[in-house]
């Protein structure tokens, strides 16, 4: 594919950054903005600024218009995560609606359901989360324990549920269930769009190790579902919970963007920290290092233009979006673990007593774990990677 930008996908960009400049939040550009700490203030404030980007139709670009998107071309996407990541844009509070239920739903769906939850998915006045992982499934998750058994014109669904990223905002799980017990693990399961609003859901907060609030424990006692919140076939929900993956690894390979920018916040900052008077990147071992990090990102980001390009081609995400998730989170992973080693024992520092950037550094390396685990590990991005697109023989003990 071509790189250059064409005249009109330029004005595409500068209709994005106006839209941007006008519409962020007062003192967000000049970095004086301070985002709410408390759960409900914060909530409320990430919901009003998607809602402001549905409006601006900028919520799911890549969605039809139909459906409130505007049917976004591959490299208008690429302007759009550009300009998203050059501002710095407050995180989507609905990113698992916008980027994995939203699609799978226009993929899967039945035109009610597609009728019912879309536009509400697109102005963030129900946000999603996605009820896949239990405590003994995770990287095997036909090993889903949790239960839907019919009674009367009701599914009463009991489990639990653990790792739920933004349960405590959501209003709707796209909700994995065993609803019988098929001869292989991977039939007999149900994929459910569940109502969170209801007694039998109970949401427990688990606190990261950067002390920040993302995920959850689910806990489903004789909560209830409808027929009509089946989403694809009963007992046939293996192929609708890998049809959401795919959506999902593809949406986190988009972090590319972000790799971009972090690499060049990573470079000024070996420009600012000194050993014995002179700035560390004087020193050879440490322009080797940025340069081995230079090339990773940057083969990580031809790679995912390369990808998408296959994908626009085909209509939907593929396998190769596991390529894209295992090297966009190993590699940010490996570059916040530089950027704490060349601040050397001031790499330490935490919060308000760090040197540089309030501990960005800092905390995004604690982050970057999570990131290579998150969305599949990056051992099942591999094992997925040698099975379905290299063709080599299936991992031993599945
Ligand atoms: C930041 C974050 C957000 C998350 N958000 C969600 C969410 O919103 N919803 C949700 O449902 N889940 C979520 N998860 C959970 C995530 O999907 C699981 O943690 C992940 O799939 C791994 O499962 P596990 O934790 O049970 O580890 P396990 O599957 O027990 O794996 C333990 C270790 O064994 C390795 N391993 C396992 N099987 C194999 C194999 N066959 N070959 C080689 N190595 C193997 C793994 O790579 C890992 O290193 C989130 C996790 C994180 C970190």
């Amino acid at each position: 594919m071509d790189f250059a930008y064409t005249a009109a996908e330029e004005q595409f960009r500068l209709e994005l950054r106006k839209w941007l400049e006008t519409n962020l939040p007062d003192g967000w550009l000049d970095g004086t903005f301070k985002m709410p700490e408390e759960q409900v203030e914060l909530g409320r404030f990430l919901r009003d600024w998607q809602y402001k980007l549905a409006e601006g139709r900028w919520a799911a670009i890549a969605w039809p218009e139909k459906h409130g998107g505007r049917g976004a071309t591959l490299m208008e996407e690429i302007i759009y995560h550009q300009e998203m990541v050059r501002v710095k844009a407050p995180p989507l509070v609905n990113y698992v609606g916008l980027y994995m239920v939203g699609p799978t739903l226009m993929q899967i769906g039945t035109p009610e359901q597609q009728e019912k939850y879309i536009p509400k998915i697109l102005s963030g006045e129900e946000v999603w989360c996605q009820g896949y992982s239990e405590p003994n499934a995770g990287s095997d998750l036909a090993a889903v324990k949790t239960t839907a058994v019919k009674d009367g014109d009701k599914w009463i669904i009991n489990g639990q549920k653990i790792w739920t990223s933004f349960a405590h905002f959501a209003d709707r799980c796209f909700l994995v269930a065993r609803t019988s017990k098929g001869e292989k693990k991977h039939a007999g399961i149900t994929c459910f769009l569940l109502d969170m609003n209801q007694p039998g859901v109970e949401v427990r907060p688990i606190i990261q190790m950067d002390g920040d609030h993302d995920f959850n424990e689910v806990y489903l006692n004789d909560a209830v579902a409808y027929d009509t919140d089946i989403i694809g076939q009963l007992d046939d929900g293996w192929r609708v919970t890998i049809a959401l993956l795919m959506h999902e690894r593809t949406g986190i390979g988009a972090q590319v963007f972000s790799l971009e920018q972090q690499f060049e916040g990573l470079v000024e900052l070996a420009q600012t920290v000194t050993e014995d008077g002179t700035p560390i990147i004087e020193k050879a071992d440490v322009r080797k290092r940025l340069l081995d990090l230079y090339m990773k990102s940057r083969g990580s980001l031809l790679n995912y233009y390369r990808n998408l390009t296959k994908q626009l081609k085909v209509g939907h995400p593929g396998v190769e979006g596991s390529m894209d998730k295992l090297f966009v989170s190993e590699v940010t992973k490996e570059l916040f673990a530089e950027s704490v080693s060349l601040q050397g024992h001031q790499g330490v520092l935490w919060k308000d007593d760090a040197i540089f950037g309030e501990s960005y550094w800092q905390k995004n390396y604690l982050y970057s774990f999570g990131q290579t685990i998150g969305g599949g590990t990056s051992e099942i991005q591999k094992n997925t990677i040698a099975e379905r697109l290299l063709g080599l023989p299936k991992d031993v003990g599945r």
